[in-house]
């Protein structure tokens, strides 16, 4: 019973919460590349006239260095209300997550694959 425990031991890292940043995925719309933005709450973001906050940002995805322009609505609770983007789309935080698995799980079976040779 001791393996399970030896091969996942440690426990799980402790999270850090991030009370001043609010995370954006965009996904790259020539490249495909995945981006993970951080906007801080205090420094990036801009009170709208609703009450709300605005951000407005050029992304550069580190595969292509195209840019990616977005202006983001957000409400009082930082939530995305509305978003403008060309040159790539916004991906949900779970879409972005389920994407990088797939990708690490693609990598290692490659390089399982190649080590197998
Ligand atoms: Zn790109």
């Amino acid at each position: 019973m001791g393996f399970l425990k030896k091969l996942f031991g440690g426990g799980a890292p402790k999270k850090y919460v991030d009370t001043q940043g609010v995370y954006f995925y965009v996904e790259c719309a020539n490249c495909g590349a995945r981006v993970r933005v951080r906007a801080d709450k205090q420094h990036d973001l801009q009170n709208s006239e609703d009450g709300g906050y605005e951000w407005h940002k050029t992304i550069v995805d580190s595969r292509c260095f195209r840019r990616i322009q977005t202006v983001v609505q957000l409400d009082a609770a930082y939530q995305m209300t509305s978003h403008e983007i060309s040159g790539g789309r916004f991906l949900s935080e779970d879409e972005y997550l389920a994407a990088e698995a797939a990708a690490a799980k693609a990598k290692a079976e490659a390089a399982e694959a190649g080590a197998a040779e």
